[in-house]
């Protein structure tokens, strides 16, 4: 498939899937119409990297379905400047959307390879503002806070409380939260020692597995 077809199945997907269910922010839909998300799938999945469902990534994990990572990018509400960290980076293509968006993007991922390959896709495409790091980012990453948006891309138990701290006044947390099989996706927003949060739809994630998370027996 060439250039071409791409830009043109990227554009379809945007509209019929994204656009269609309601996601508007421009900043969000250009970076989707932008973000050659075919290369962040293995080469066996190519053909359907634009199809509307998530896709094995290999080790048991999965790249989210392109309309997930709009209505979550979509519910940081980023502007451009922001400091922002990704728990579960995967292959990469979540964190490739925040980094078109945000000023600066921290990705963890527990699983070294996926971390490796993701680091390598990130750099051939040129973008400079993505640190990808191993590691349990249940914890977050108090090196780098305050964030201004955190998202998780993984389904965690409850909210760990360690992420809210580590956001910014005004800072946005967005995180399935729910059981193994089925989590609703929530936002918490710090607003000084006061949390508002709102509950936005229903999501399945791969589980997030580390200390505030689930415990590796109880889900593999
Ligand atoms: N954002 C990814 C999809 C991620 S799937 C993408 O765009 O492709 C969820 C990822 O979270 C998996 O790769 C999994 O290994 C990782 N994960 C699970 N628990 C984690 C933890 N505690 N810290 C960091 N990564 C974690």
């Amino acid at each position: 498939m060439n250039q071409g077809n791409r830009e043109a199945k990227r554009s379809q997907m945007v509209e019929h899937q994204i656009q269609s269910r309601g996601v508007q922010d421009r900043l969000v839909l250009d970076a989707m119409r932008k973000v050659p998300r075919h290369l962040f799938v293995p080469d066996e999945r190519v053909d359907s990297a634009y199809a509307d469902r998530p896709l094995p990534i290999g080790c048991g994990q999965t790249i989210s379905q392109p309309y997930m990572v709009a209505v979550m990018t979509e519910a940081l509400a980023l502007e451009g400047h922001e400091n922002v960290l990704e728990i579960g980076t995967g292959s990469g293509y979540q964190a490739a959307i925040l980094a078109e968006i945000a000023d600066h993007v921290v990705s963890l991922e527990r699983q070294p390879d996926l971390a490796g390959a993701a680091a390598e896709t990130l750099k051939d495409l040129g973008y400079v503002n993505v640190e990808i790091l191993v590691g349990d980012g249940s914890k977050g990453y108090p090196e780098r806070a305050p964030y201004d948006g955190i998202v998780v891309t993984a389904g965690a138990p409850d909210m760990p409380h360690v992420l809210i701290e580590q956001l910014a006044d005004g800072g946005r947390l967005v995180i399935p939260v729910g059981n193994s099989f089925h989590q609703t996706l929530t936002r918490v927003t710090r607003r000084g020692d006061a949390r508002e949060i709102e509950k936005l739809e229903g999501c399945v994630f791969v589980p997030l597995i580390g200390e505030y998370g689930w415990k590796e027996s109880e889900v593999e």
